[in-house]
């Protein structure tokens, strides 16, 4: 009889970025963070949930948060980004996929972000049905180059593991 195939784990890649613009909330992995300006986009912008998303949809081959979540559609209009990732995370359960841990690496010149890893790692939590202790957010500066550089906005990359359910 050939050897039964271990359960496997799946990792998946997320690349998110959103302009700064004035008047509008700075929302970070479901954590809004005092700043003079906040993120342009058709939900509520938050750049870490999205980086997220897209990467647990990666790990489960289920897509992309865009197809998941179509800007044409209103009612993704200013939408809660945990929602989405709630939702995302409850798809791939149901592929027999739940996730395991997140690494997210958020790249801004301002604000910055360690004052608000662990309300961050907190807020992830829920919507990842992980304990706060797996997952990491880390954040870098980029060496004032670029568009990041410049200050005209901000991006994050984000891995997500999935293992297979057994049960
Ligand atoms: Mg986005």
């Amino acid at each position: 009889m050939p050897p039964e195939r271990p359960p496997i784990a799946r990792t998946g890649i997320g690349y998110d970025s959103h302009r700064f613009a004035a008047g509008r909330a700075l929302i970070l992995g479901g954590v809004t963070i005092p700043s003079d300006v906040g993120l342009e986009g058709h939900s509520d912008a938050d750049a870490v949930a999205h980086a997220v998303t897209d990467a647990v949809l990666g790990a489960a081959c289920e897509g992309d948060i865009g197809t998941m979540f179509p800007d044409s559609d209103a009612v993704n209009r200013n939408r809660d980004s945990l929602e989405m990732l709630s939702l995302a995370v409850e798809r791939i359960n149901s592929k027999g996929f739940f996730v395991v841990h997140a690494d997210i690496t958020v790249i801004a010149e301002r604000p910055r972000i360690g004052p608000h890893r662990a309300a961050i790692q907190e807020a992830l939590s829920g919507a990842l049905s992980l304990s706060p202790s797996e997952i990491s957010v880390k954040a870098k500066t980029n060496e004032g180059m670029g568009w990041i550089g410049r200050g005209e906005g901000l991006a994050c990359i984000a891995v997500a593991t999935v293992a297979e359910s057994t049960g």
